[in-house]
């Protein structure tokens, strides 16, 4: 089974993909995930998608394309893909058709996730997660039980995600809706 999760940045894909690739034994193909980790490592892919997800904008159609092929490619497919974050435009979605039909496979689903702009601002600008041991939390709906210090693992020391701010959200958004 082979799944497309759309939604705008905050909808809570990531979730709902970890939950299917945990019950179904299908393999999360998040471009969001293997964006940051690109930065992080600080590939020459990483430092040119850094500054575009900077500022809020979408990154290019063929970076995007390359990343999902070779992680199709990398094999430990099991039983299907459940795409995150892709495809989000146009040319995005006519190369999955052409990577899918080059492996012999199909599309089953897309699952459309619909959520308010000014919730998804809330629900994005609040998030962290503790440094240590990644449990994620929010200002409003999940904060510490003790302030300053992770209920998991008694950590004191937490991150927020540099595109988290009101101002890139809202252009993700605009991005996302067009
Ligand atoms: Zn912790």
């Amino acid at each position: 089974m082979n799944l497309v999760l759309l939604g705008p940045p905050g909808a809570g894909k990531g979730t709902q993909a970890k939950l299917l690739e945990d019950g179904h034994a299908l393999t999360k193909l998040s471009t969001g995930d293997m964006l940051r980790a690109a930065v992080a490592a600080g590939t020459e892919l990483g430092r040119k998608a850094g500054d575009i997800m900077e500022r809020g904008a979408l990154v290019p159609d063929d970076l995007v394309i390359k990343l999902i092929a070779e992680r199709m490619d990398e094999g430990g497919e099991g039983r299907g893909y459940i795409l995150d974050g892709f495809p989000r435009t146009i040319a995005q979605a006519e190369a999955l058709d052409r990577l899918l039909a080059e492996r012999h496979k199909r599309l089953d689903r897309v699952i459309v996730m619909e959520v308010d702009d000014e919730a998804l601002v809330e629900r994005i600008t609040g998030r962290f997660a503790c440094a240590d041991c990644g449990e994620g939390y929010h200002d409003i709906y999940k904060p510490t039980k003790v302030p300053g210090v992770c209920d998991r693992c008694g950590g004191t020391q937490f991150v927020r995600r540099r595109d988290d701010n009101e101002e890139v959200v809202r252009a993700r958004l605009k991005a996302y809706h067009a």
